[in-house]
C-alpha cells in the first residue's frame, strides 16, 4: 500500500509483535463469549500506546494524531479490534483543548499509567439518535453541584471504564440550542449500582456497549470540560480526530481483508488451479485495493493538516467515507473468495466482516458524512 518505511515503520513494527500475543483465535474467543478483551487493552497500556495523545508533561508520550492512527491501524490489520480501546484517544483532545488544569492534573497522569480508564463517551440517547442538540439528559447547577438526570444508549465500554466523558443540557432556556448542551468528566467509580445504571446491550460485534441510566447524581462543579454551554462545539471540535482514527481502523480492516484474499486466493485449488486465477476472483480484490489506497491517502492528508493545526473538517470526513466503503468493500471481495469458509468461525472472516459493517453507521452514519461534504464542502442547502 503506502510506503510505510517512512510512515512510522518502527510503530508498525512494535505493535506487529504486540499483536503476536493476540492472535486471531484470542478475538475470537472474545467475541464468541462477547468478552471485552481485558488483557490486550492491559498490554496496550503498558506498552504506553494508548496514552501517546497525552502531552508527555501527563505522562504520556506526546505523540501526534498520525501515530494513533498507525497504532489502530495496525491492531485492526492484524485481525484486532481498536474499537475495545479507542474512544480514550479519541477524547483526549476535548479534554487537553478546554479541560482545566486541575481536571487535567487530577486525571491525566492516572489515565497515562493505566490507573484510571477513560473509555466511555455518552453521547446518543434513544429519542435524539443522530439529532444530537435534541438530547434529554440534564445536568442542573444546584450551589457549587450539577444534578445529572436521563439516559445514554450505545454507550461503549461503559462497564470497563471509571471515567465517562458525558454531554448533558444544562441550560433549557438558551434560544440557541446549541448552546444548551455542556461537557462533563465523571468519575463513575463510586455512583455504579446506586445514582448510574448500565446495562449491557448484546449485539452482533463483540463492543462491549451498553444503556446508562442517571438519577439524580451529583458531582463536583469542578467535573465540568471548559465552559458551560459550549459542550456541543467541543464535541464538533472533536469530531476530525475521531473521524481520522475511525478511517484508520477501516483502513486497517481492508488491508487485513485483502491479505487473507491474496493468501486465499494462491493457495486455495479448485477445477485444478488457485481460485485467484480468475478474475471474478481478483477483480474486486483489485478494486478495493484501489478504493482503499485512495482513502488511505485521503486520511494521510488529514492527519497532516490536523498535525499542523490546520482545517482538516473535509479530508477527515471524506477518509472516513472511503476507508469504511474500502473496508466494506474488501470484506465483500474476501467473503466471496473463501466461498463456503468464510462463514466458519474459525477462519475469522465472518467477525471481522460482521465488525468492519459497523463503521457505516457509528460512530457517524455514512449519510451524516455525505451531509457534511454536500452542505459544508459543496455549499448545497442544508437538508436537516
Ligand atoms: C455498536 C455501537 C457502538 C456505539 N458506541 C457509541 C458510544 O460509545 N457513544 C455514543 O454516544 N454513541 C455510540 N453509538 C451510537 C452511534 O453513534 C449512533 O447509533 C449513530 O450516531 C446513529 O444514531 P441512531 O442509531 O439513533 O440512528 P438514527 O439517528 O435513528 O438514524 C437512523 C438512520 O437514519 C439516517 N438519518 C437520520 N437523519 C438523517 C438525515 N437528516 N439525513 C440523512 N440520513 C439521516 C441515519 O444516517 C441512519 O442511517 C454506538 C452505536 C453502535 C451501534
Amino acid at each position: 500500500m503506502i510506503d510505510t518505511n517512512s510512515d512510522w515503520k518502527d510503530l508498525r513494527e512494535a505493535i506487529r509483535v504486540m499483536s503476536k500475543s493476540f492472535p486471531e483465535s484470542y478475538w475470537r474467543e472474545r467475541d464468541q463469549k462477547r468478552e471485552y478483551p481485558i488483557d490486550f487493552v492491559k498490554s496496550l497500556t503498558k506498552a504506553g500506546y494508548l496514552a501517546c495523545l497525552i502531552p508527555e508533561k501527563y505522562g504520556g508520550s506526546g505523540l501526534n494524531i498520525r501515530a494513533a492512527s498507525v497504532i489502530l491501524e495496525e491492531i485492526h490489520r492484524y485481525g484486532g479490534n481498536g474499537a475495545a480501546c479507542h474512544a480514550q484517544m479519541y477524547t483526549m483532545g476535548s479534554l487537553l483543548k478546554y479541560g482545566s488544569d486541575e481536571l487535567k492534573e487530577k486525571y491525566l497522569y492516572q489515565i497515562a499509567n493505566g490507573d484510571l480508564r477513560l473509555q466511555a463517551f455518552g453521547v446518543t440517547e434513544p429519542s435524539s439518535g443522530t439529532d444530537t442538540l435534541s438530547i434529554k439528559t440534564s445536568a442542573i447547577k444546584k450551589g457549587k453541584k450539577y444534578i445529572i438526570n436521563g439516559q445514554k444508549v450505545w454507550t461503549s465500554r461503559a462497564e470497563h471504564s471509571d471515567l465517562i466523558m458525558l454531554l448533558a443540557k444544562t441550560n433549557k432556556n438558551s434560544s440557541e440550542s446549541k448552546n444548551t448542551l455542556s461537557l462533563f468528566l465523571i468519575d463513575m467509580r463510586s455512583y455504579i449500582g446506586k445514582e448510574i445504571i448500565i446495562k449491557p446491550i448484546r449485539t452482533m460485534i463483540n463492543h462491549s456497549t451498553t444503556e446508562i441510566f442517571f438519577d439524580n447524581l451529583e458531582v463536583d462543579e469542578n467535573c465540568i470540560i471548559g465552559e458551560e454551554g459550549k459542550g456541543f462545539n467541543y464535541i464538533l471540535d472533536g469530531l476530525n480526530a475521531e473521524r481520522l482514527l475511525i478511517a484508520s481502523e477501516c483502513i486497517g480492516d481492508a488491508k487485513y481483508f485483502i491479505d487473507k484474499s491474496i493468501q486465499y486466493g494462491n493457495q486455495r485449488e479448485v477445477f485444478g488451479r488457485p481460485i485467484g486465477k480468475n478474475q471474478g476472483v481478483q477483480f474486486p480484490v483489485a478494486k478495493a485495493y484501489s478504493r482503499t489506497f485512495a482513502a488511505e491517502l485521503t486520511l494521510i492528508k488529514g492527519c497532516e493538516l490536523f498535525n499542523d493545526g490546520l482545517k482538516c473538517g473535509k479530508e477527515a470526513n471524506m477518509s472516513k467515507l472511503l476507508a469504511a466503503e474500502a473496508s466494506w468493500e474488501a470484506a465483500e471481495a474476501t467473503m466471496q473468495a473463501y466461498g463456503g469458509f468464510s462463514f466458519a468461525e474459525e477462519y475469522n472472516i465472518e467477525r471481522k466482516f460482521r465488525e468492519t459493517r459497523l463503521y457505516q453507521i457509528a460512530p457517524v452514519s455514512t449519510n451524516m458524512i455525505l451531509a457534511y461534504i454536500a452542505h459544508k464542502v459543496l455549499g448545497f442547502p442544508r437538508s436537516y
